[in-house]
């Protein structure tokens, strides 16, 4: 069979990609290289979801990020994907940094952003009482939120399935053989034919550009070291706590979590390799230092686990976006630490593009989006629900203590459209194993539930 369009990568903007030409009559395969979707980028962020006040003005990622803020944010309360309206606030140490304010609100409106206000210190300290000493004022940011970027990841990767798009998982791309009307791309489960290859590979796009005969950029993968603390934590961030961003970055920021844990991080090294998702001594040494200086207070809480992240920085400064109408082909790279925000709106920009050369226009029997199972504290779950539990006990039968998991959620979980393809799969669409043990407790008897519904 040859596709309307392959898209690469099964991250959370291959995903929207997929999805939205799903909507349309086009025959769309996605193909991602795990045996997952979601195990990339997409599932170790800090999960802002971005209002892009702080993005360089003018550029693709300033627009895309606004554009994103607003899509996700309606998609997430149609779907389930559970978020969180905490708002930020952006802390200034320094004198220099607090005369870096004006001109950050500036930069806030000409993103098209209006809602910054600058505060004094004593406003800054009433709405996080345990920052550490020495803010001199601070930024208010409204509507930045927190959100969950393992559902975002699968609601978008579902609805794309429910659509009708071929998820074809274990497919690591990895040869093109360019013809006149369409592309074979090989992998080491068979070969895909399609007429259009959208490249959202995150990591590895420059490998699949340069396999489409370019040779434009290269990947730097930029690592994210993050500590996230215990639950007991939670009451110390009321709200999302920023510096004021450097040339090198976002920052370090201490920001709670829709699991209802509190994050430190993260760390911004460039590397070479691409698969260093590990932690670091040296990484969490730095971590604990900055955190020290910014919340003292919460240097004393427990850690309830540490992960990393990698960014796919490109060294431009700004998403990199491109259709090359002769080979059929779209380059979506450079999506480097906002594409949980973006990813919808950089969906939107790409069916911009490929409208010129295909028929766009939505299906009138598009499926309704899916409704997620909440993985959010905020927010009712199955053990808490007592009409849920007399209509299915098993929602009354916790497995995993610390996060409250019950049997009927990892029933679900693998009965679902896309059912994970290991523990870490089934802990990202559950949370079962995500707690103060790590699994300890539960690890042995989710196995045997996962194995027994698998076998
Ligand atoms: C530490 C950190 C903090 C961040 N914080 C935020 C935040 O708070 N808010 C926000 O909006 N964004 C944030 N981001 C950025 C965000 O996570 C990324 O921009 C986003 O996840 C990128 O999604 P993606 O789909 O492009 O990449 P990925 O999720 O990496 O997906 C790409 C997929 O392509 C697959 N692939 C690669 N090569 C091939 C091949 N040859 N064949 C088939 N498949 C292939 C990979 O396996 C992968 O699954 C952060 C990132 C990091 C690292």
């Amino acid at each position: 069979m040859i596709h309307d369009v392959a898209v690469i990568g099964g991250g959370i903007v291959g995903s929207a990609i997929a999805r939205l030409l799903g909507g349309t009559a086009l025959s769309v395969a996605l193909l991602e290289a795990r045996d997952d979707v979601g195990e990339g980028t997409s599932k170790a962020n800090t999960a802002i979801l971005h209002t892009g006040f702080d993005a360089r003005p003018g550029t693709l990622e300033s627009k895309l990020v606004a554009r994103g803020h607003e899509l996700l944010g309606a998609y997430a309360e149609a779907t389930g994907i559970p978020v969180e309206r905490t708002g930020a606030l952006l802390v200034a140490w320094t004198r220099e940094q607090l005369d870096a304010l004006p001109e950050l609100r500036a930069k806030a409106e000409r993103n098209g952003y209006t809602a910054c206000e600058i505060v004094g210190s004593d406003e800054v300290y009433r709405r996080v009482p345990h920052l550490g000493p020495g803010a001199l004022g601070g930024l208010t940011v409204p509507g930045e939120s927190i959100i969950c970027t393992w559902t975002t990841n699968l609601a978008l990767a579902t609805d794309a399935v429910n659509r009708g798009v071929t998820l074809l998982r274990g497919h690591r791309v990895t040869e093109v053989r360019a013809g006149p009307d369409f592309s074979r791309l090989a992998t080491p489960a068979g070969e895909v034919a399609a007429r259009w290859v959208v490249n959202a590979a995150g990591l590895g796009a420059d490998v699949i550009d340069r396999l489409f005969g370019h040779d434009r950029f290269t990947v730097t993968p930029r690592r994210g070291q993050l500590l996230v603390f215990d639950k007991l934590a939670r009451p110390l961030a009321p709200c999302i706590v920023l510096p004021v961003p450097s040339p090198a970055g976002k920052g370090v920021l201490v920001s709670p979590t829709v699991y209802g844990n509190v994050m430190l991080g993260p760390t911004a090294e460039d590397l070479t390799d691409r698969t260093a998702t590990g932690t670091t001594e040296e990484g969490l040494a730095f971590l604990r230092e900055r955190g020290a200086a910014l919340m003292p207070r919460l240097m004393r809480e427990e850690v309830t686990a540490t992960y990393a992240g990698l960014r796919a920085s490109i060294g431009h400064d700004d998403y990199l976006i491109d259709l090359d109408a002769g080979r059929r082909y779209v380059l979506v790279a450079g999506i480097r630490s906002t594409g949980l925000t973006a990813g919808m709106a950089v969906a939107e920009h790409v069916g911009s593009l490929l409208a010129a050369h295909l028929d766009l226009a939505p299906r009138p029997d598009l499926p309704a989006p899916p409704r997620m199972p909440n993985l959010g504290e905020a927010f009712p779950r199955p053990y808490q629900d007592a009409a849920a539990i007399a209509a299915d006990p098993e929602y009354g039968r916790v497995v995993c203590f610390c996060e409250r998991v019950t049997r009927g959620e990892i029933r679900d979980a693998l009965a679902s459209v896309i059912p994970p393809a290991g523990l870490d799969g089934l802990r990202r669409r559950t949370r079962a194993m995500n707690g103060r043990c790590q699994g300890f407790s539960c690890a042995a008897r989710v196995r045997e539930l996962f194995e027994g519904e698998t076998a």
